[in-house]
């Protein structure tokens, strides 16, 4: 199970009802972020959400309206009491990036490690205890002005475990649990490998964030068939294509089109140009594209839940 909060929606400068984009992802207890601009901590505080023990924020690039947040967030974790490390991943460039915002938020009692994510993504379990095994956060390319990238979190689910196949290889009843985690048993007779004991793996949980971005073909591959993608929608009209690409951003259109080309469940817009007044008025062209989209506000929330086994 993975709950997903919108924490804002605007693009470039907070507005009065309107956060700048980040979202709150938990999991099993856990908490990461994405984006963390001005006023991110108000707004996580308003869904309810708190960022407190949050294990990891991703940054999607170095913008102001995706990164000003964090020495203050930081300082208040550190007010709050909190010394359990927190790691910062972000694209190239990220100690450059930090250094600055790491010297505002000096004297923190707690470390902060940058971190980049390796290329098969980060099995979240091997850097923070109590994520589930098959946690795993990967990043992918995408094209914006400055070095960028988007996130997929993605929740494997393993097989169904056959207690009688278990029973019949002898393994005891206080080792299953190694076996459903993925880990081998060592028996007298032998070692028994999880396959033994699992069926086929099932479809499991994919969440997409894409920070600002054009339209790319990686990001089509990476949101390939995602339970949810939180997508930027800067401009609203089509005839605005142009400056979108100029400042490497999407339309409604491009977002709904992008949606429908990785064949997504759903599609939460968001990252609008302070120009919107009302994103609901240009939510058709969107959904000219994928007839699901769905405008994001502030403080939208979903619980995603594996489906259920056919
Ligand atoms: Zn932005
Ligand atoms: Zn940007």
């Amino acid at each position: 199970m993975i709950d997903v909060t919108l924490l804002g929606t605007s693009a470039l400068l907070p507005l009065p009802d309107r956060a700048l984009t980040a979202a709150a992802l938990k999991c099993a207890g856990h908490t990461l972020l994405f984006d963390c601009g001005e006023g991110t901590q108000t707004a996580a505080r308003k869904a309810g959400i708190s960022l407190m023990t949050a294990d990891i924020i991703a940054l999607t690039h170095y913008h102001g309206d995706h990164t000003f947040g964090l020495p203050g967030l930081m300082q208040t974790m550190g007010s709050m009491g909190r010394i359990a490390p927190l790691v910062l991943t972000g694209p190239a460039g990220l100690h450059d990036a930090m250094a600055p915002i790491l010297t505002l938020a000096e004297g923190l009692p707690f470390p902060v490690r940058l971190l980049s994510l390796p290329d098969e993504g980060l099995r979240m379990d091997t850097l923070f205890p109590g994520w589930p095994p098959m946690a795993r956060l990967t990043a992918f390319p995408t094209c914006h002005r400055v070095p960028s990238q988007g996130y997929c979190f993605s929740l494997g689910r393993a097989g169904k475990f056959n207690p009688e196949r278990a029973r019949a290889l002898g393994v005891p009843l206080a080792l299953w649990s190694t076996l459903q985690s993925g880990q081998a048993v060592r028996l007298p007779n032998g070692a028994v490998q999880p396959e033994q004991v699992m069926g086929p793996s099932r479809p499991g949980l994919k969440c997409v964030f894409t920070g600002d971005t054009a339209p790319c073909a990686s990001l089509t591959e990476a949101a390939r068939g995602a339970d949810l993608m939180i997508c930027e929608a800067t401009y609203g009209q089509d005839d605005q294509a142009d400056t979108a690409a100029q400042y490497g951003h999407m339309t409604f259109s491009q977002a709904g089109e992008a949606a429908a080309n990785a064949q997504v469940k759903r599609l939460w817009l968001a990252h609008f140009s302070q120009r919107i007044e009302d994103p609901l008025v240009f939510l058709p062209n969107a959904q000219a594209y994928f007839p699901g989209a769905q405008c994001g506000r502030d403080g939208l929330r979903i619980t995603l839940t594996f489906p259920p086994d056919a």
